[in-house]
């Protein structure tokens, strides 16, 4: 069921249900492989083994390297239902960039400025984050409320499918301990790759 935006104003906009796929969900799809409350412990018990395995790529096999978990990702997700996990956006919060806080803001017809005070604080890196975790904008289905202009750090989430995965291997194997497609993704280019 598609629901339409009437209403923009900042009091409506947020008990509208949006009815915006968070990822392109098929029926067909399966649940997350993975339950949620061992995937730090399975993370954590792989991670030397993941440091080791990007430790042994040598520069010259970016391509390739590239090339494997762009496939594997693109495979790992289209059998993973983000609706029934949404672990991204119940414990961690993206950093706002000015132009996503523009962006968002517009689309809520409010003031930049007020869009800031209400849901943002700034970090000790001095960028500007959510004041509360789980995010104010997934709902109780686990929607986002504003996919279609999320933060940039939302859209670039889990990184699995960006370019140049050598140079964001850390942040890969961090995301391993909360989702459990990159944890996934991980342990089948792992396979392929020995
Ligand atoms: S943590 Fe990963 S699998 Fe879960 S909703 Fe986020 S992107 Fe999807
Ligand atoms: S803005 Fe949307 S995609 Fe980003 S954390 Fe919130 S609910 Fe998740």
């Amino acid at each position: 069921m598609v629901y339409i935006l009437l209403l923009a104003t900042e009091k409506d906009f947020i008990s509208l249900k949006l009815k915006v796929k968070k990822r392109k969900v098929e029926s067909e799809k399966f649940e997350i492989m993975i339950p949620i409350n061992s995937l730090a412990t399975l993370a954590k018990n792989a991670e030397t083994n993941n440091k080791a395995f990007f430790k042994n790529i040598k520069p010259k096999q970016s391509h390739k390297t590239d090339e494997l978990f762009h496939k594997i990702n693109d495979e790992v997700f289209s059998k993973i239902n983000c609706l029934e996990c949404a672990n991204c956006c119940k414990t961690l919060g993206p950093r706002f960039s000015e132009r996503d806080i523009s962006r968002i803001s517009k689309k809520m017809n409010i003031k930049p400025s007020a869009f800031a005070s209400k849901y943002l604080i700034i970090d000790e890196d001095d960028d500007y984050i959510f004041k509360t975790i789980p995010c104010p904008f997934l709902d109780s289905e686990n929607y986002c409320a504003i996919y279609e202009y999320r933060p940039k750090a939302c859209s670039d989430y889990p990184h699995t499918q960006q370019p140049e995965i050598l140079k964001k291997q850390k942040i890969t194997i961090k995301n391993s301990f909360t989702c459990p497609a990159v944890f996934e993704v991980l342990e089948k280019v792992k396979q392929i790759w020995e």
